[in-house]
């Protein structure tokens, strides 16, 4: 199938895929099942190709419309859309890079990876978080080295919250080189096959909401991985690209946190307006008031951020405004669902209704990164004119 590349067609393509995978969010959230079902319906849907450039065969949306799409699916099914965005987070960066000459080693890996997820329909996750460090990419402690023979890298590690566990086919693993000291800031990144030997998961954690992102521990036992899986061919460069360009690795989620947002507001009104007693109220409509404009501010907020990430990647104000987007949005979600609780009563917690499933993941999005400290460090930093392109500057 092929993708739209208009954003009014992939909206729609995102609606119609969201209504899709909206049933099965309860089931998987209860934890009945393993949430895989939605990745294959997403598979299947072409979505996975949503940043691959046109000339590759994907839809090449700049990182603003993007956002978009992920925010019509997050309001659907807030999980899928994160395990779609841990996808996006690996992607995007070689995206990013599109219709830039890069070193021959780097064009042979990047063509590999875009036909991967276009023709292959491949899953990718990220690995990059460890236990007590968080996604900071200073002090890793997973390891690689060379193998005797010089073709292989030998990874060996354990990664604490790996989304898409057991769903993916592909994991990009963050690794430290062997050699290099405890605080060191030369980070590769690897992608290691679901199947290739040494790599095992462990049971997906017990999380109080957004089960469905499949999360679980990973470990890496001594995994050897082809030297033409080294990402976008060149080691060490993980941070540098970071400090340069956080917007994948720290704000990818916001699109699908907004679309949390915005379900909260859609259920709150749809509850109000069953009744109509309480829709008729003045003190009921200026509830809902406020819960629209706080949601207006922030839905501003991630298109502006976005924007201006696709029409200046990389400025300073670019990533200024996605930690200001990230920020934003993790206060505003929890805000709507106190709220949502206040307006609708029993019904909010009510398994059986959906705002008692979003409410709960509404708190996730300050436990993704970045922080909501480190948004505001950044911001204040930015503020007072650091230097944010030094890598010492900001504890990535
Ligand atoms: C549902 C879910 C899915 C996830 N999926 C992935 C994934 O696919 N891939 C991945 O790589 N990761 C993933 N993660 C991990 C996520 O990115 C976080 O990094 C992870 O939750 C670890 O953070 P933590 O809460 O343990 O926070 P910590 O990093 O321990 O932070 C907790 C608090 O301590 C503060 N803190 C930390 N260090 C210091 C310090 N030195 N001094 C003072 N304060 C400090 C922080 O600012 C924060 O306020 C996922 C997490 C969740 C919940």
């Amino acid at each position: 199938m092929t993708l739209p590349t208009s954003l009014d067609s992939l909206l729609k393509l995102a609606a119609r895929t969201g209504e899709r995978i909206a049933p099965l969010a309860a089931a998987t959230d209860a934890g009945r099942d393993d949430g895989h079902e939605a990745y294959r319906v997403l598979r299947e849907s072409g979505l996975l190709a949503l940043l691959v450039p046109r000339e590759a065969g994907g839809a090449g949306l700049g990182f603003g419309d993007y956002w978009r799409v992920l925010a019509e699916l997050g309001s659907h099914h807030g999980a899928a859309a994160l395990g779609l965005n841990m996808h996006h987070v690996v992607i995007g960066a070689l995206a990013d890079a599109a219709g830039t000459r890069l070193p021959p080693a780097a064009e042979t890996f990047r063509a590999w990876m875009l036909d991967e997820v276009v023709r292959g329909r491949k899953l990718f996750a990220s690995a990059t978080s460890e236990a007590g460090r968080g996604a900071k990419l200073r002090g890793m402690r997973t390891r690689y080295r060379l193998s005797d023979d010089g073709t292989h890298y030998i990874l060996s590690g354990t990664k604490h919250f790996v989304s898409l566990a057991g769903a993916a086919d592909y994991y990009v693993v963050a690794a430290a080189a062997d050699n290099g000291d405890e605080n060191t800031g030369e980070v590769s990144h690897f992608v290691v096959a679901a199947d290739d030997p040494g790599v095992s998961f462990g049971t997906a954690h017990h999380m109080s909401a957004l089960y469905g992102t499949s999360t679980a521990p990973m470990t890496l036992d001594e995994v050897p991985v082809p030297r033409s899986r080294l990402y976008l061919g060149v080691e060490g460069m993980s941070l540098f690209k970071v400090v340069r360009e956080p917007h994948w690795m720290i704000a990818g989620y916001t699109g699908a946190y907004l679309g949390i947002a915005e379900a909260l507001f859609r259920h709150t009104v749809d509850h109000v307006t069953a009744s109509p007693a309480r829709a008729d109220s003045p003190v009921v409509q200026q509830e809902l008031g406020r819960m629209s404009a706080r949601l207006r501010a922030a839905r501003a907020l991630v298109h502006e951020a976005g924007d201006l990430v696709t029409a200046e990647r990389g400025s300073l104000e670019a990533n200024a405004m996605v930690h200001a987007a990230k920020y934003v949005v993790g206060e505003v979600g929890p805000r709507l669902a106190q709220d949502a609780l206040r307006l609708c009563g029993s019904a909010a917690v009510s398994r059986s209704h959906p705002l008692e499933r979003l409410i709960r993941e509404a708190q996730f999005a300050h436990v993704m990164p970045a922080k909501p400290q480190e948004c505001l460090e950044y911001l204040g930093k930015a503020a007072v004119g650091v230097n944010l392109y030094d890598a010492r500057a900001f504890a990535w």
